[in-house]
């Protein structure tokens, strides 16, 4: 599994198994995830692009990338609407799986200000991985998903402090803040100090760019992961920001790791 790029400018994940390569979410630049195809993918084939929800931080590059891979999209009714695709899609239901050459994916419905937002569970090879980059709060289906998963990708968008101190406006700060926005630091800290007793590896996805610090983040989930006697090493994924947009790709080695 590869990171393409992490935060509120742009997500986007490459999961690749000897069979199947699939994307979840498109939201980087559009070359940023053709470079990250062509370097790896044996030939640019991808099988099926999963779509979270459809804010453009999630699907930006969606469609220049459908029109080279010509593959499948996945996600649920709301979000395609939204998205108005006119090309051929797979609906799935929150709770509804969808199965890619050897790898198995379950739909878990999230709270979050979207028409009909989901996070992942990946099965394959007897391994799974948990992704939840978008959610106000985390639901009993997101808490179990965290539970069984080797790999957890969890959203730890800000940090409380700066953002009450930061220079967004009320409405926006209780937007992020409400139940259905983002998960702050101690959210996600609290989420995986009770879950993570299975996992070898977490990711801590989506931070902000003006309300998070990767450092802060990590201490968070860090010191809470060990008053649970958890050692599990949390990773902040590298933020993709707004002016890589226009900058040639530098991402995929920076998000990259291998489990
Ligand atoms: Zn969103
Ligand atoms: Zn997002």
């Amino acid at each position: 599994m590869y990171s393409l790029g992490s935060g509120s400018s742009g997500n986007a994940f490459l999961v690749r198994t000897a069979r199947t390569t699939l994307l979840i979410d498109c939201g980087v630049a559009a070359r940023a995830c053709t470079a990250a195809l062509k370097e790896l993918t044996p030939d640019c084939r991808v099988d099926a692009i999963l779509i979270s929800h459809e804010h453009v931080d999630h699907v930006r590059a969606l469609i220049p990338v459908l029109r080279r891979t010509e593959c499948n999209v996945v996600t649920t009714r709301g979000t395609r609407a939204q998205l108005r695709l006119d090309c051929g899609y797979t609906e799935v239901v929150s709770g509804g799986r969808f199965t890619s050459g050897d790898i198995d994916v379950t739909f878990i419905g999230v709270a979050h200000d979207a028409a009909e937002p989901c996070g992942f569970i990946l099965e394959s090879a007897g391994t799974t991985a948990a992704i939840f980059t978008d959610l106000g709060h985390v639901s009993a289906a997101v808490l179990d998903a965290l539970r069984a998963a080797d790999i957890i990708v969890l959203e730890s968008n800000y940090d409380t402090g700066m953002l009450r101190r930061g220079r967004y406006p009320q409405h926006l700060k209780r937007r992020i803040t409400g139940s259905h926005g983002h998960l702050s630091n101690d959210d996600c800290a609290s989420a995986l100090a009770a879950t993570a007793g299975r996992a070898s590896a977490i990711w801590l996805a989506h931070l902000s760019e003006n309300n998070n610090l990767p450092e802060i983040a990590q201490e968070a989930v860090g010191t809470a992961l060990r008053v649970n006697g958890l050692s599990t090493p949390a990773t902040p994924l590298p933020r993709f920001a707004r002016q890589d947009l226009n900058q040639p790709p530098a991402i995929v080695s920076q998000g990259r790791l291998v489990f």
